[in-house]
């Protein structure tokens, strides 16, 4: 460790206390987590601190976008503040965002194009110019699209560049466009809510915990799953009272301040959401001004719960009926200023539309759709943004199974499903996937397809294109590497936020690339130009910049020009409570309990696709020493991308392995003793072993790890192999009616090291 150990550690507590006091169990009141962050106490501690060259940003850490101001000095930046009139985070920072200033300084970067010249996965590779490696790719991938045609190319993206893959991938004429964001996390989330309500409750998700009174958070961690501005409404929430019941396996840092833990079996949270339903509608506490204006079925779903008595639930998921009961009530008792919250990454047990279906059930039940303390309703920014056209989506067939008469009927077309396109490329069926283009995404490390399984898919491919700022584990394997800047030394196009206060944010370079690298534009545009199909790319970020000042009031641009944000005027969050008439854009227009549009898949496949949710076991483990792999994340890092910041493995560089204290003493374990992972299934076991941690904080017969851990990237001088990843032991399970992977069917054994 560096003689800097203390002073950085000092650092990071005090810049980072958001993530801090997460990780240690977020204590509900917000006030410590506010004063220790907030830009008053800043101002004052920085009187007389030059801050150098103001430039206005969003945080890039993680894909909640906080808004930021960058301060450079002598054309270095030193350091990175929230800005406090960008309502997505009001001037807080979490750890995450705070050492964003390392995925620039990074010498382990990508820092040139790059070709490679050992074999895949050595990591050898040659620098070229940026003229090279875009004629690279035209003379690999031209003659794969001749004899295959273009969609033997897929792409799989994940970042702000995002727009520019897509279309360059269309302007290829290929269809086979993944956003692995849709079918490794909120696919069926999404799913559920729009079937519901009809519209999507997306990355921003619109529940009103600072104004609740009772939220059950269905294994949704606000408080290690960090996003600023969501762990402060729900700190706020709990800090006014707002009772909390709290549903997981795991007593995560959202349990701390819980009213009730539930401490459910795993894959049974849809046998809890149908207990609650059966009590709330048999006991009267329906809220039926709201149901019988606004929804749809509810006499076939009182009809559907009779069922799902609150002993046949506890049966099933191992929470005490009478539990069950007083719930209920006490959720009721609140309503409509009550919300039942579904996990953010939604990818668990292949039951989970219909799990999430009966969350926003027992949402709509209460009423609390546009009132305070439920579900508010977004307003759209009140200006004509520039439009810019953008090529079509092919129609040629996916090679995913996603879209209308393919086995994922319902799967959007423009989102695609990653182990349906990992499956392809592996059989070549339905026809040959010969090339990948990935953007900001690690499929070796984030698909539940089977790590050994994806090997043996990049085997069949012919080309690997890989635009990313660092080496991640499949960059390694790419055959040609565009290095991209990182969020601080690159403009992109404006933040526009449909929102509570709805927004526009900008980012505009803090400093020039350090290294030879191009935003994501400009490496599309690069390729696009081989092709001679750039005409796609005349609106590049600094010219979309300026079209927006363009389309603004004289007083908007300068207000957006001085802050860095523009905030409008919501038109109202919460219609309802105001006396407005909601409208639902479902098939029947109203809050869809039971769902009509699903019936014709319902007879085609069976109960997965049931109008209203049916309970189904989830699968379970074959012997009492095998476990079900849960993991989920750590507040002190994202994904699988932070593992090599040096800041942020400070505060975490291992990942041990949570089990029962009576799983550990039947299998002879100590708290701290090395074991390795094996996967029963595969046989895979993990390459190196990783400590326990026995603790009665998980679910006998579970085990827990963080994700993102385990790198095999041997380019990350900090972050490889640093404790256990989870890729080679989750399940490749899909949920039927999403597509989405479901990867908490994963199990486990444990092998003394
Ligand atoms: S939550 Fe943290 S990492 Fe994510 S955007 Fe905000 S500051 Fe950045």
């Amino acid at each position: 460790m560096s003689r800097h150990n203390l002073t950085r550690r000092g650092f990071l507590k005090l810049a980072g206390a958001t993530g801090v006091a997460a990780s240690a169990g977020i204590t509900g009141i917000p006030s410590p987590l506010k004063a220790a962050q907030s830009n008053d106490a800043k101002s004052e501690m920085f009187l007389h601190y030059d801050r150098g060259v103001q430039s206005p940003s969003f945080c890039e850490m993680c894909f909640w976008n906080c808004g930021l101001n960058v301060y450079t000095r002598n054309g270095r930046i030193h350091k990175l503040e929230g800005n406090p009139l960008n309502p997505n985070s009001n001037g807080h920072l979490c750890a995450k965002g705070n050492s964003g200033i390392d995925s620039t300084y990074d010498a382990d970067r990508i820092q040139h194009p790059l070709i490679r010249v050992g074999k895949r996965g050595e990591g050898k590779f040659k620098k070229v110019s940026w003229e090279e490696a875009s004629q690279y790719v035209f003379d690999k991938l031209s003659p794969l699209m001749k004899k295959y045609g273009p969609e033997t190319l897929a792409t799989f993206m994940h970042g702000t560049g995002e727009p520019y893959v897509h279309a360059l991938t269309k302007a290829l004429g290929s269809p086979n466009i993944v956003v692995p964001a849709y079918s490794q996390c909120l696919g069926s989330r999404e799913m559920a809510w729009i079937l519901t309500f009809g519209t999507g409750v997306s990355g921003h998700e619109t529940y009103d915990m600072a104004n609740t009174r009772h939220m059950i958070l269905f294994g949704r961690n606000m408080a290690g799953a960090l996003q600023v501005r969501e762990a402060e409404d729900f700190a706020e929430g709990l800090a006014r009272g707002a009772k909390l019941t709290y549903v997981d396996p795991r007593l995560s840092e959202s349990c701390v301040n819980a009213t009730d833990w539930l401490q459910i079996n795993p894959g049974t949270d849809l046998a809890l959401a149908l207990g609650f339903i059966h009590v709330i509608i048999r006991d009267n506490l329906v809220n039926m001004d709201f149901v019988s204006k606004y929804c749809y079925g509810f006499d076939q779903l009182s009809a559907h719960v009779a069922q799902y008595t609150p002993d046949w639930a506890s049966n099933k998921c191992g929470i005490d009926a009478k539990t069950i009961e007083r719930i209920a009530w006490d959720f009721a008792k609140y309503a409509p200023h009550v919300v039942a919250v579904p996990p953010r990454r939604m990818t668990r047990y292949g039951n989970d539309t219909q799990t999430v279906r009966a969350i926003a059930i027992l949402n709509a039940l209460m009423g609390n759709w546009g009132v305070p303390g439920g579900l508010w309703v977004r307003s759209g920014v009140p200006i004509d943004l520039p439009e810019y056209e953008e090529p079509k989506q092919p129609t040629t067939r996916r090679a995913d199974g996603a879209g209308k008469g393919e086995k994922y009927p319902l799967a959007p077309q423009n989102l695609g499903r990653t182990n349906g396109m990992i499956e392809a490329t592996l059989t070549q069926k339905p026809y040959p996937i010969k090339a990948w283009m990935l953007y900001g995404t690690n499929p070796l490390f984030h698909s539940s397809a089977g790590t050994n399984d994806i090997y043996k898919a990049i085997e069949n491919l012919d080309l690997l294109i890989a635009i990313d700022t660092q080496f991640s584990d499949t960059v390694m394997y790419a055959d040609v590497v565009f290095p991209e800047s990182t969020y601080l030394e690159r403009d992109d196009a404006p933040f526009v936020q449909k929102d509570k206060i709805p927004f526009i944010a900008l980012r505009e370079a803090a400093i020039k690339p350090i290294y030879d690298t191009k935003g994501c534009f400009d490496i599309c545009k690069g390729i696009a130009e081989k092709f001679k199909i750039a005409h796609w790319f005349e609106h590049s970020p600094t010219q979309q910049i300026a079209d927006l000042y363009k389309a603004l009031s004289p007083e908007q641009a300068k207000k957006l020009k001085d802050d860095g944000v523009l905030r409008f005027e919501a038109v109202d969050p919460y219609p309802l409570a105001s006396g407005a008439t909601p409208t639902f854009r479902t098939a029947t227009g109203k809050v869809q309990l039971y769902v009509p549009n699903l019936t014709d898949f319902y007879q085609e496949h069976g109960d997965d696709f049931a109008p209203m949710p049916i309970y189904k076991d989830p699968i379970m483990a074959d012997s009492k020493d095998t476990f079900r792999l849960l993991f989920g994340k750590s507040p002190r890092h994202t994904h699988a991308r932070t593992q090599n910041n040096w800041l942020l493995l400070e505060l975490q560089d291992d990942n041990p392995i949570w089990i029962h204290p009576k799983d550990a003493k039947r299998l002879g374990f100590s708290d701290g003793q090395m074991v390795y992972m094996v996967n029963p299934k595969t046989g895979v076991k993990a390459e190196h072993a990783e400590k326990i941690k026995v603790t009665k904080r998980i679910k006998e017969g579970a085990v827990f790890i963080h994700h993102g851990f385990g790198h095999t990237t041997k380019a990350w001088s900090r972050g490889y192999e640093k404790g256990i990843g989870d890729n080679f032991f989750v399940s490749d399970d899909i949920d039927p009616i999403s597509g989405a992977a479901a990867f908490n069917n994963g199990f486990v054994t444990l092998v003394k090291a």
